[in-house]
């Protein structure tokens, strides 16, 4: 989703002033992007509109930076169809508040009942967990080893009795065991039936749970969208926690979700591990969406468009220390598929002096033809071994490649610059590896 909106929002970039033509035909590139990324038919369509509406506004078309505008409308309007602000969890004046998870089977409700009340012990909170999942075999267990980990206590009764019960002697068991936080782990099914829903609004009405929080799976798309709706209407929810958006890379529940039920998302889980939560943010999500940057799609982007094999020849090289002109070339041209190369160092965690040193090796398209031409009017022997470019050379070749000799002197200053760099690189390769495979 990301690519595409970037695709069709940097297509306004290269034109100066904006006519309402070019805004209609960038939207209808939104509107499939948004559509393919499995966002509801109406949201999308509302959506559209109102941007639209923004955009062919005096305001906009008369501005200096168009397109900026466009963009920022973007990226507003995408943030308020996600709720604007965070919506935390309320917690009650009169301790414990009580958070009741429920969802389908498999969403992640365990596993974030875990998260949850291991985000809250961090903030100071004693929570106490509570096994109410009665029927999948092994769901007690899950918890109790999930509260193992965190070093939270966990209420069980066995699978014997009901889960109303269960809900309610965990109650005073907080109370008389000072937790102030109680979460209650309910029990999914692989669909929505009355039978589930019914369970749940008893636990409901026995506890009176200050915050119902849905789970869903990011990856279901529309489906998780449907199955909040569901939930909602029977039972009432205050809130939604998108798991396994760690792998979702369409992004289309985390729009449709708040659009569609009115309810918040106050959470994303991004792994299987318990402290990959994340409070949601609607700002920084819709960042995400635009691409905006961060690790995770820079990850992605490296995965695609860097040829492995290509990376792993390259890095015996650098090991040898043996790189030549054509090899970067080569890694010129990688680089430039991944987008501004500024960028993409940008996002890296802890490249922002590479950055520096790099200074103003400019990997634009222009520079990087310029320089495809100059190495190519070398000789075989010059690529291997620039050291052997004297002046004479170094005239033959700016004239073969209609450069001047001072260009040519740049380059092979960058790629000077270059081989440093990849011996530093190749120092910090193994993180880098672990990060992903950007090699
Ligand atoms: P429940 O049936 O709703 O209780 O779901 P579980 O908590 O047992 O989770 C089902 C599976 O989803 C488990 O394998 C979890 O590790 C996995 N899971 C849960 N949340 C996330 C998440 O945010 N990201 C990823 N990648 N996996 C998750
Ligand atoms: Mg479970």
């Amino acid at each position: 989703l990301s690519d595409k909106l970037q695709s069709a929002l940097g297509k306004l970039k290269s034109k100066g002033k904006l006519t309402e033509k070019d805004v209609k035909d960038a939207m209808r590139e939104v509107k499939l992007a948004l559509l393919e990324a499995d966002v509801n038919f109406k949201v999308v369509k509302d959506f559209i509109k109102k941007v639209q509406e923004r955009c062919v506004g005096q305001e906009v078309m008369e501005s200096l930076t168009p397109a900026q505008h466009v963009i920022k409308i973007v990226n507003e309007e995408l943030t308020s169809l996600m709720g604007d602000v965070q919506s935390k969890i309320m917690i009650s004046s009169k301790p414990p508040t009580v958070i009741m998870m429920v969802g389908l089977q498999g969403a992640g409700k365990t596993t974030t009942s875990g998260k949850l009340g291991g985000y809250f012990k961090k903030q100071g909170k004693r929570p106490l967990l509570v096994a109410c999942d009665v029927y999948r075999p092994a769901a007690i267990k899950q918890l109790q080893v999930v509260g193992e980990k965190l070093d939270i206590p966990v209420f069980n009764m066995g699978d014997k009795e009901s889960p109303v019960n269960i809900a309610k002697a965990a109650l005073s068991h907080a109370i008389k065991n000072n937790n102030d936080l109680v979460i209650i782990d309910t029990a999914g099914r692989l669909h929505i039936d009355e039978t589930l829903m019914d369970e749940l609004k008893s636990v409901k009405s026995e506890v009176k749970p200050h915050e119902i929080l849905l789970v869903v799976d990011s990856m279901t798309g529309q489906d998780a969208v449907n199955v909040s709706e569901s939930f909602n209407e029977a039972l009432g929810i205050d809130g939604v926690v998108l798991t396994k958006l760690d792998g979702d890379t369409r992004g289309g529940a985390a729009l449709s979700i708040r659009s569609v039920t009115k309810k918040p998302i106050k959470f994303i889980g991004m792994g299987e591990k318990l402290d990959d939560l994340e409070p949601f943010h609607p700002d920084r999500m819709a960042s995400r969406i635009l691409g905006m940057g961060d690790i995770l799609s820079l990850i992605e982007k490296a995965q695609e468009n860097i040829d492995i094999e290509k990376a792993k020849e390259l890095e015996q090289k650098i090991k040898k220390q043996d790189l030549d002109l054509e090899d970067f070339l080569e890694q010129m041209e990688q680089i430039q598929n991944m987008g501004p190369l500024d960028k993409i160092l940008g996002m890296m965690p802890g490249m922002g002096n590479i950055k520096d040193q790099l200074g103003d090796v400019d990997m634009n398209g222009k520079e990087i033809k310029r320089t495809k031409a100059i190495v190519q009017a070398m000789t075989i022997e010059e690529r291997r071994n620039p050291s052997i470019l004297n002046a004479s050379r170094k005239k033959r070749v700016a004239r073969g490649s209609g450069t001047s000799v001072q260009d040519v002197n740049r380059l092979l200053k960058q790629f000077n610059e270059m081989k440093k760099m990849m011996k530093m690189f190749t120092g910090s390769q193994k993180s880098m590896k672990k990060r992903g495979g950007f090699a």
